[in-house]
């Protein structure tokens, strides 16, 4: 994709946060956008950088460490937005700024250990991923299960836990993931009144569904063939 169409992709998605943050009347500026780029090469993370974008998620640890070298001279913030395995955190610890799909103590242990001494003692941030659906397939904590796991994730001394993450089931009416997005934020509610602290961030909302997510308090989105086009499958 050229530099331009792929401009033109960034501006839409700006604008379009633009006015979903206003009909919430909200500001613009407390929703960061992610631009997802899972399968897009360096070069496509470059033409977006120079556009502008600032914040970035990859889904998998391999594939990050193939690009990044082509990658370190972009002041980016880099986000891990796919599930992640226990056996993979040490390295994710070293290559992420944020691992935004957190949803087990041991994970978080791992990550924790690894980020001691490492990027100059900064803590790692984290998202607890929540499933917001009832399937058991899918990655996420359950919503009972979160306040646990926040508590003893919130003592361990090398992570931030910043806030919560879902991703809904993929329903074609954006409006039909509404509830599954407001079930987040009722959590994360609760979670900070019950634990006396703040988690102020909900990553939530992709391509399809972001302008519904944010009216309903996403100040995080991940968006990818929005502005990046389709992924052609590997
Ligand atoms: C791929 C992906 C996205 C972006 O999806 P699009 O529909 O392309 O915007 C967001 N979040 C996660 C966790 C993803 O894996």
């Amino acid at each position: 994709m050229d530099l331009k169409q792929l401009r033109d992709n960034l501006l839409g998605v700006q604008d379009r946060i633009a006015a979903a943050a206003r009909k919430a009347a909200r500001k613009k500026d407390e929703v960061t956008l992610i631009g997802v780029s899972k399968t897009q090469p360096a070069e496509a993370i470059r033409t977006a950088y120079e556009a502008g974008l600032r914040h970035f998620g990859e889904n998998r640890v391999q594939e990050w460490e193939g690009k990044r070298a082509a990658l370190g001279d972009l002041q980016a913030t880099w986000h891990l937005v796919g599930h992640l395995q226990s056996n993979k955190a040490a390295r994710a610890a070293g290559l992420f700024h944020s691992v935004d799909s957190l949803d087990d103590l041991v994970l978080a242990q791992r990550l924790s250990r690894a980020r001691d001494g490492q990027n100059g003692e900064r803590k790692l941030r984290v998202l607890l991923e929540v499933r917001v659906e009832e399937e058991e397939s899918k990655s996420g904590v359950k919503p009972e299960a979160a306040a646990g796991l926040v508590e003893k994730v919130s003592a361990l001394s090398h992570l931030e836990l910043a806030g919560l993450m879902c991703i809904p089931p993929f329903l074609k009416d954006a409006e039909q993931v509404r509830p599954y997005f407001r079930r987040l934020r009722d959590l994360r509610d609760a979670l900070s009144r019950t634990l006396g602290r703040d988690f102020t961030v909900l990553s939530m909302g992709m391509s399809h569904d972001f302008e519904v997510a944010i009216e309903e308090g996403a100040t995080e989105v991940r968006v990818g063939t929005a502005i990046f086009g389709s992924r052609t499958a590997k």
